[in-house]
């Protein structure tokens, strides 16, 4: 008996839309460029250049060692879920550890969100907020942040955008692709607002510990207590403590959400990684060693950046002064354009603002060894002063 393929495949109308992460996508890209011997200087990478630190690490292995490697809690390990409560004044029940931030986020997305729905979304914003809310068969309603305030928005913006279906608001401070950092007073505001009008809110805090001038209030401490059980707080350990490839990360939310979340991911991947849950654990625990560990890659970073920003500074550029995260977002015009004759023509990897739905801009990481973002903000420079 022979067995024949599929002529064709069309893809069914749950994916039919969806397009591979643009960020990812540039990874992949200069991964190939490497491979057929190009030199590439990566600033696309949206992860820490940094090893997970030896605590960690070494704490992964004892756990291994000593038998944690088999299935755990859908909702993941209750030391885990205690630590990360604890930090957040909330109860364990009310935490579900995921595959990632990423897929928190998706849970919750998919928890909150349908049909006749629509989600509004500061945009500049990273690439999957959108697709997390299209797949969850609502609509994300993006509402552009001004230059002068370093394209964040305001409640203002925010309540001109609602409509009778708004259901819910994703924030991201410290964002990403920006740096930007919403103050107290900023996010307060923005947080009242969505009190007063009942929605939820997800609040992506993963880029909380990188700040370089303030630190960057965190939602939960600021939302009116009548809203409290509409904020969906997501965190997690990849980029603050250099644990990207662990893919841990979480949400707390009101139980009724949680059981929801933690069923829906009962049935796509159980539970995350057991031995990453303990490196985790490791991370939230000892908190002496990762408030070292943290405080000496933000320092390399602010090095990095206070460089980059010095060379774009001199250049007359327009950028977003960052105050978080690891990122510089720099206006070019046409950043589809900019960014493949940077790669094609100077051979330096960023990424193009169409991936966060303002075009005119490119997102450069210096999550990159200095000297490397250093030549590669000189090598943007004059492709600038070409264009
Ligand atoms: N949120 C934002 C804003 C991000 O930039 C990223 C990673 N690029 C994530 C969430 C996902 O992080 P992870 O799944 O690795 O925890």
């Amino acid at each position: 008996m022979t067995t024949t393929l599929a002529p064709s495949f069309a893809p069914s109308a749950n994916v039919s839309h969806i397009k591979e992460s643009a960020t990812l996508a540039v990874a992949s890209r200069a991964r190939a460029l490497k491979a057929a011997g190009r030199e590439v200087l990566d600033l696309g990478a949206g992860e820490p250049d940094f090893d997970t630190p030896e605590f960690i690490r070494r704490a992964a292995q004892k756990a291994i060692d000593s038998g944690a490697t088999k299935y755990t809690a859908t909702e993941g390990i209750l030391p885990l879920r205690q630590a990360i409560a604890a930090q957040a004044h909330a109860d364990p029940s009310e935490v579900v550890v995921s595959t990632g931030s990423k897929q928190s986020l998706f849970n919750a997305c998919f928890a909150l969100f349908g049909p006749g729905d629509e989600v509004l979304i500061p945009t500049p914003s990273w690439t999957s907020y959108y697709e997390m809310v299209s797949l969850a068969r609502a609509t994300p309603m993006a509402v552009f942040g001004d230059v002068s305030r370093g394209l964040k928005v305001t409640a203002d913006q925010l309540a001109h955008a609602a409509t009778p279906r708004t259901k819910g608001l994703m924030l991201n401070s410290p964002c990403n692709p920006t740096g930007s950092v919403y103050t107290a007073d900023e996010l307060g505001e923005i947080l009242e607002l969505a009190s007063q009008r009942g929605w939820w809110v997800i609040s992506d805090e993963i880029y909380q510990r990188i700040t370089y001038e303030n630190p960057a209030p965190s939602a939960l401490s600021l939302v009116p207590d009548g809203n409290r059980e509409r904020l969906i707080l997501v965190n997690g350990v990849a980029k603050s403590v250099a644990m990207t490839g662990w893919r841990i990360g979480w949400a707390i939310a009101q139980r009724p959400v949680a059981a929801a979340m933690n069923a829906l991911q009962s049935h796509t991947t159980s539970n995350p990684a057991t031995p990453s849950q303990y490196a985790a654990l490791a991370a939230l625990t000892d908190t002496a060693a990762a408030d070292a560990a943290i405080e000496r890659m933000v320092a390399t970073f602010r090095e990095r950046r206070d460089a980059a920003m010095a060379i774009l500074d001199a250049a007359g550029i327009t950028y977003v002064r960052p105050d978080g995260a690891f990122y510089l977002y720099i206006r070019v015009g046409d950043g589809d354009r900019f960014a493949t004759r940077l790669m094609d023509t100077h051979g330096v990897a960023i990424v193009p603002g169409s991936a966060f739905f303002t075009p005119d801009w490119v997102r450069l990481s210096y999550a990159a060894p200095t000297t490397t973002v250093v030549e590669g903000v000189k090598r943007l420079v004059a492709l600038v002063k070409d264009h």
